[in-house]
């Protein structure tokens, strides 16, 4: 492959996602003089627009895809190279593209993302919705459905479910709850009435919860142990108030073939044991008889005993990494996750070979308040800093791990609320060593805060809250807070005044 090089270029990124993009423009910029390229599979690239830093670690941000001529019109020294990467020598730091050219590197970086984690390959009845041909299609086939089945309880499934109209959906989650990515049982249980068509949610009074980790008092009316609270057992803030990528289904309609409006079933604690066709159903049917189900094209059995039919099936079921072009005749150490191992110089175990985005797995040690998601926020982070790192290392220049990695924080939509996830938001790791404060206004807000050793080490805040910048402030300068207690979240208490 060596002696076939059409150009070597001093950096290469491959993946026209927000992590490779952001990682060309970082490079390219930075070397005006060096050749720089960008490897994708698609005619199009991700480019972050209207980016608003919202505090000190929240990020906003659209994408929108673009024609990659627009990186090139902008970047003199950047070429483009429509087409995929078939496979990868580190050896002799080349790339074979799928049209059999072959280009020699400098530094490499891999960002080419991840696909659905499909429940069955090969299904016609088993859709996943990574972009946006997928989304099309899947608009397509709702137009004409009566009903679907979504599985999975990430972000892709909560957005689906709530956008979808004129279609009775078939929710299975295998938790006890909806959005365990994201939430806990209450704040499921804070959004869960969302769900039910065109109802208004009045504004009810507002109520504080407090749970703790030891036993309740015998007296707390409002405290509840963490563990109870965890498995859904709190019925406080319940009762008394309880790629694509952001907004991907804006500007398509995802409409089905019923009257009416939203139809969603949730089918807790369960995974899918089976997918029948028509006419494998039958022929099970026969041998042990079900009640009527109606007839469908495709029928989907669970591990609660229930039997759906329905249109077709939506696999949201969560990612893997796109590695396997880069893997071959390489010694690339992958994550259990699938992902490229990094270290905290997003350098992958290959020598210079770096990856960035879905594609790689965080591997250096975090930070006590930072975990990994596959986000576009983290996406842009990761291939900022990964085009630095590579920066970095041309200029034998020392780097230290960017502060973007030292506290979790994400801003998103659910169910029409905004939704802002700091740090151990769901006490991730913490194990019995926390303590919830817990705020909610039914329909309004939902306010948790992850407490450890009287430290503030996690919040959600669903809703116009207001108090993100404070919390951040707050998990940040690592104050104890022992003494101020259920004070935090007295709503009559303006909490940005009390800790200036
Ligand atoms: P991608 O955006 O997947 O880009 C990968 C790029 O690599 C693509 O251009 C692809 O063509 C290219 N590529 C792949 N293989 C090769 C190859 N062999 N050779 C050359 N090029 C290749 N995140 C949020 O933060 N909020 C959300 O609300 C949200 N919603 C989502 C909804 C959906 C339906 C989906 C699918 C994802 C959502 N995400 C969301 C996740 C977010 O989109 C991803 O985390 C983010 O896009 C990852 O960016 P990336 O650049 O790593 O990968």
């Amino acid at each position: 492959m060596e002696s076939k090089k059409e150009k070597t270029f001093k950096f290469v990124v491959v993946g026209g996602g927000i992590a490779g993009v952001t990682c060309v423009e970082q490079l390219s910029s930075q070397f005006p003089s060096e050749a720089v390229a960008l490897v994708t599979a698609g005619p199009h690239i991700k480019a972050v627009t209207n980016y608003k830093q919202v505090s000190r670690r929240l990020e906003e941000f659209d994408v929108e895809e673009k024609p990659s001529s627009v990186l090139e019109d902008k970047y003199p020294n950047l070429t483009i190279i429509h087409s995929a990467v078939k496979s990868l020598r580190t050896r002799t730091h080349c790339v074979e593209t799928a049209d059999g050219r072959v280009f020699g590197y400098e530094k490499l970086c891999i960002c080419s993302g991840a696909r659905p984690k499909l429940l069955t390959q090969e299904n016609p009845h088993v859709l996943g919705i990574r972009d946006t041909d997928s989304a099309q299609e899947f608009q397509k086939r709702l137009a004409k459905a009566k009903r679907i089945v979504v599985v999975g309880n990430g972000g892709i499934a909560l957005e689906l479910v709530y956008e979808v109209r004129r279609c009775e959906v078939i929710w299975a989650v295998k938790d006890k709850a909806i959005g365990n990515t994201f939430f806990d049982a209450g704040a499921a249980q804070f959004l869960i009435p969302s769900l039910e068509a065109d109802k208004e949610q009045a504004a009810a009074p507002c109520k504080r919860q407090r749970f703790t980790t030891e036993e309740p008092a015998p007296d707390a009316a409002h405290t509840f142990t963490a563990d109870e609270y965890s498995r859904g057992q709190n019925p406080g803030p319940v009762e008394s108030g309880s790629a694509l990528g952001p907004d991907w289904h804006r500007g398509i309609e995802l409409r089905g073939a019923e009257q009416g409006s939203r139809r969603v079933s949730v089918e807790y604690l369960c995974e899918v044991e089976h997918i029948f066709t028509s006419e494998e159903f039958l022929v099970s049917s026969k041998q042990t008889p079900k009640p009527d189900t109606g007839s469908w094209p495709v029928y989907v059995q669970l591990t609660n005993g229930e039997t759906f039919g329905c249109d077709f099936v939506v696999s949201a079921t969560g990612v893997v990494p796109n590695t396997e072009p880069f893997l071959h005749g390489n010694n690339f150490s992958l994550a259990d996750d699938g992902g490229l191992r990094v270290d905290d110089h997003m350098m992958t175990s290959e020598t210079d070979v770096y990856a960035a985005g879905d594609a790689c797995s965080a591997c250096w040690e975090h930070s006590p308040l930072w975990q990994q998601m596959r986000l576009w926020t983290q996406a842009r982070q990761m291939g900022w800093y990964a085009g630095r790192c590579m920066a970095a290392d041309v200029l034998s220049e020392p780097i230290d791990l960017d502060f973007c990695f030292e506290l979790f924080s994400h801003v998103t939509k659910f169910f029409n609320y905004k939704v802002v996830l700091l740090g151990k938001f769901n006490a991730q790791g913490l194990g019995s060593d926390h303590e919830l404060l817990v705020r909610c206004t039914k329909g309004r807000e939902y306010v948790k805060v992850v407490l450890s050793g009287g430290r503030m080490v996690g919040a959600v805040l669903i809703g116009e809250t207001d108090l993100e910048e404070t919390f951040e402030n707050l998990i940040l300068n690592r104050m104890d807070l022992t003494a101020y207690g259920e004070e935090l979240l007295n709503p009559d208490i303006d909490i940005e005044d009390y800790f200036d």
